[in-house]
């Protein structure tokens, strides 16, 4: 019997690349492999699913059995991959081995959190997984006043969010919400329009102690906050624990066929670095998914990305970005009417990047983007 391609991971990549690969070849057998419950959800809407008091299992859209016969696949849940051998063309997921023909890695991502003292630094919740939304879930419930560490995109959509119901921080290192994405003005409105939201910028979270109710939160500005629960945003790292064996920089090294440096062995995703690029949403990974079905059914094709367009989950203050909207040497140029705001990247006279605000929107521009 033919080998499988097997996926390691039932996220966005996993699935897409499972229901790509189905529509160009439906007799290699395919097995996933993953660790969480294998259930689909829209990861995007954990850091606004709270404001709609949206419980984790409102989120599931398909679960694995009902994919798996969809697909005719087969999912495993519950099965966490604890190495492979690629000499061998083995995955072991503890005492079972299960040959490959071909295997990708889609593994995602994991949250960093900053080190932080205290003897409560193992109650800071994150973000990125349904498992991870139950608890949220759970320990917002049962709190008033909220900490969110991180002002970057998850963070600052977290904290839009929990506002609507909550008492909450925000707290960050750097000196304003989406520095690296947004030029200053933006930040200016977006914060105007997060009103309820305090905000410490320039300072990071020190340590994080249990108190009488809830938590002492001491910032490395010396300041005091006591808050019932703590988030951190402070952004992902790749997951490279089955990485060994493979080239890896931050991600797991692959050139535009998401080929490894292992014959045979893909990445995909969250996890991957595309020639030197980490591109962690969804549409870049639906592409490299659809590339990587076609090279994996037969036609090698490599992925092409135009700009990436990205909004951001703010609904009292909406924005719109792609392309380069961060870095040394842009010249802004920037128009605001009651519609919103439209913010032109150049660079050397090119258009290079845009963000718009409110009602505007940016799709026109994006064909007029220098690559
Ligand atoms: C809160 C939040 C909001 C976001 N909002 C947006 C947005 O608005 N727009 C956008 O484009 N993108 C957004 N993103 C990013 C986007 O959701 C991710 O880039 C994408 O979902 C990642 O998919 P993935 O399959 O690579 O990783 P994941 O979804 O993390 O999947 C990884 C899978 O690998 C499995 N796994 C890991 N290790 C093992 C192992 N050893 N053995 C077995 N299984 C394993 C896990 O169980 C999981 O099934 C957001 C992300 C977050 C966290």
């Amino acid at each position: 019997m033919k080998k499988p391609l097997v996926i390691i991971g039932s996220g966005h990549a996993g699935y897409t690349l499972a229901r790509a690969f189905r529509q160009l070849d439906t007799s290699t057998p395919v097995i996933i492999l993953t660790q969480d419950g294998g259930e689909q959800y829209p990861k995007p809407q954990l850091s606004h699913g709270f404001g709609q008091q949206m419980a984790a299992e409102q989120l599931v859209q398909q679960h694995a059995t009902a994919i798996a016969a969809e697909l005719k696949i087969m999912v495993r849940p519950n099965t966490l991959v604890t190495a492979i051998d690629f000499d061998a063309k083995l995955v072991h997921a503890g005492a079972v081995q299960i040959p490959y023909s071909d295997l990708v890695l889609a593994v995602g991502a994991e949250p960093f959190v900053p080190a932080i003292r205290g003897d409560a630094a193992q109650d800071i919740l994150t973000l990125n997984n349904l498992e991870q939304y139950r608890r949220y879930v759970a320990q917002l419930e049962r709190s008033e006043r909220v900490l969110v560490i991180g002002g970057g995109l998850i963070g600052t959509e977290i904290a839009h969010d929990i506002a609507r119901h909550k008492q909450v921080t925000l707290v960050d290192i750097g000196s304003r919400l989406l520095e690296r994405l947004v030029p200053e003005v933006v930040s200016q409105r977006l914060h105007r329009a997060m009103a309820p939201v305090t905000m410490r910028f320039g300072t990071a979270v020190d340590r994080i102690d249990r108190a009488a109710t809830g938590y002492h939160v001491k910032l490395s500005n010396g300041e005091i906050l006591n808050v019932d629960a703590v988030i951190c945003a402070a952004g992902l790292k790749p997951r490279l624990e089955l990485a060994g064996g493979l080239a890896t920089a931050r991600g797991i090294s692959v050139d535009r066929y998401m080929r490894t440096s292992q014959p045979n062995v893909y990445a995909l995703g969250d996890c991957a670095e595309i020639e030197g690029q980490i591109l962690p949403y969804l549409q870049p990974i639906t592409l490299s998914a659809r590339a990587l079905a076609s090279t994996l059914a037969g036609t090698p094709q490599p992925v092409r990305f135009g700009p990436l367009p990205v909004a951001v989950k703010t609904p009292h203050y909406p924005i719109q970005l792609a392309g380069v909207t961060h870095g040394p040497a842009l010249d802004w140029q920037i128009s605001e009417g009651d519609d919103g705001l439209t913010a032109l990247a150049h660079r050397d006279s090119k258009l290079v990047g845009y963000v718009t605000t409110g009602s505007r929107n940016g799709f026109s521009l994006l064909p007029s983007l220098a690559g």
